[in-house]
């Protein structure tokens, strides 16, 4: 197995220049700059380091991973040192009516984690990752996902969550959080217990199901419009290895490999987790299980029919298995793992929910023609075996999620997104997923949230009357 989710989703990278256009729909209102009596009583009031235009490493502490957002100013970030100084942000904040925007790893697809308006809350550094003899471990929302597998790994146990190493817990699991575990295990915010956050009154809570349950039921799902997170309990599952397949077919295959992708990945046993990709020059089916590879095997066994497969399967210690789908170059250290360079690139996504017909399989095909790349992950098992209503994620009635990405100078990059979702949206049930955000979405609330909008926009009002947290596509009072 050589190749990794992200190298597909980045593939379409390669030989892209870094140019950015700037962002499209984010909050690029004329740039706010604050006084130098907000500004002194800002310094005083925290431990941490806070950036403005006029300070030394203020540009890097302002960047996403997504360069198409360089062009945003805020008017300062603030790299708070521990939950203390969080509470402290948000006290000043409602001194002067200032509005923030948290950050953990600043990896928001809709730049959502920068604003030209909003002071940045940057919780990078409350990422401590630790597990208790229940199993139970409390992670900041600043920990980095590889990092947080490798800690865990040492201690025989993992969480769900997604791939990619530069990833923070903090973002990821308040809008979901999808990996090669979530058929087995659920997504990173099914695993949450109990939530630390700062509210918009400049208080620490603890939200749970039997505190703050509101508010607990909004963070799990509903994104960073409610509260700032400080850190989070997860449960944890004991695993040690797990078996992998990965299977490459050629351009001429890619209906017939989305086509045994849907018949096999979303109805499989839930130790299975599968993704596909289409591109214009082929296809991947790859996948982890909780398995024997002999098992493995007999579930893949209808991919081999298709022209021109190349399958392996195998079984890796776990924590191998995660560096591998990380895409880490042999030998890498975690940190350097993690340390990918920031790139311009625009995305989307849609929900499957019906089987597709052969005229829906042949506008994948077109639209991965676009050079854009489609990541479907499968979804079923644990995933769905949650009520829609139960989290403010409501994607629990489908067979699975296509991601439409494409890494390029944004404005090649938006315009292949563009026409390869226009080829298959109707296809789709509406919904996409607020973690793959797209600017261009013209409803996007209503097809992040669905059913479950209503009751996150009265939580809204209740816990931040004053949209103290003001998001890009965020929820507002
Ligand atoms: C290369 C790459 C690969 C990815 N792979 C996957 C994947 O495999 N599976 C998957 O499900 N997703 C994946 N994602 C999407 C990822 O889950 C989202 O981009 C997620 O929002 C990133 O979280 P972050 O903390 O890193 O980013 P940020 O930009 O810091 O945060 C994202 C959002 O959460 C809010 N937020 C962040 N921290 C806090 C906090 N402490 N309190 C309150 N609000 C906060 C921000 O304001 C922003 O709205 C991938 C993204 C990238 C760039």
């Amino acid at each position: 197995m050589t190749t990794t989710r992200r190298e597909f989703v980045q593939r379409s990278a390669a030989g892209a220049l870094a140019l950015s256009l700037g962002p499209l729909a984010a909050n690029t209102s004329a740039a706010t700059r604050l006084t130098p009596a907000q500004l002194s009583a800002l310094r005083s009031a925290v431990r941490g380091t806070v950036f403005t235009p006029a300070t030394k490493g203020y540009s890097a502490a302002s960047q996403l991973f997504n360069t198409r957002f360089n062009g945003i100013d805020p008017p300062a970030v603030v790299r708070v040192r521990d939950a203390n100084d969080v509470r402290e942000v948000v006290r000043w904040a409602s001194r002067f009516d200032i509005p923030l925007v948290g950050k953990s790893g600043g990896n928001a697809y809709n730049g959502a984690s920068t604003s030209s308006s909003a002071v940045v809350v940057d919780v990078g550094s409350l990422s401590s990752v630790s597990l208790n003899s229940s199993g139970v471990a409390t992670i900041g929302p600043g920990a980095l996902l590889l990092g947080v597998y490798a800690t865990l790994a040492r201690r025989g146990a993992t969480i769900p969550a997604g791939s990619c190493p530069n990833v923070a817990l903090g973002g990821h699991a308040l809008g979901g959080g999808m990996g090669l575990a979530g058929r087995n295990l659920g997504l990173a915010l099914d695993r949450i217990q109990s939530i630390q956050a700062v509210t918009a009154a400049g208080e620490l809570r603890t939200c749970s199901a039997s505190q703050n349950s509101d508010l607990f039921w909004a963070l799990r799902g509903g994104g960073g419009s409610f509260a700032l997170v400080t850190s989070m309990k997860l449960r944890t599952q004991k695993v040690r290895s797990a078996a992998w397949f990965f299977a490459r077919f050629p351009k001429g295959s890619r209906a017939a490999a989305l086509e045994a992708f849907d018949d096999l990945a979303p109805g499989a046993p839930a130790a299975l987790t599968s993704l596909c990709t289409l591109t214009s020059g082929g296809a991947t089916v790859f996948g982890q299980y909780f398995g024997s590879e002999a098992n493995l095997r007999k579930l893949i066994a209808p991919l081999r029919n298709i022209p021109g497969a190349s399958i392996s399967v195998g079984t890796s210690s776990y924590l191998s298995l995660m560096t591998r789908w990380a895409g880490c170059a042999e030998g890498a250290s975690v940190a350097q793992c993690e340390n990918i360079k920031p790139q311009p690139f625009d995305a989307s996504s849609i929900y499957v929910a019906k089987k597709l017909s052969s005229a829906a399989r042949s506008a994948f095909v077109s639209a991965a023609n676009t050079g854009a790349t489609l990541v479907c992950d499968s979804y079923g098992g644990r995933i769905n075996d949650v009520s829609p209503s139960a989290t403010a994620f409501v994607h629990r009635n489908v067979r699975f999620s296509v991601q439409i990405v494409s890494y390029a100078p944004i404005s090649t990059a938006r315009q292949r997104v563009n026409s390869a979702r226009k080829l298959i949206a109707k296809y789709g049930n509406g919904q996409a997923y607020q973690n793959y955000s797209d600017l261009d979405l013209s409803s996007p609330l209503q097809a992040y949230y669905g059913a479950n909008l209503k009751r996150l926009e009265s939580i809204k009002a209740q816990v931040d009357p004053d949209d103290r947290f003001q998001l890009t596509q965020g929820i507002r009072s």
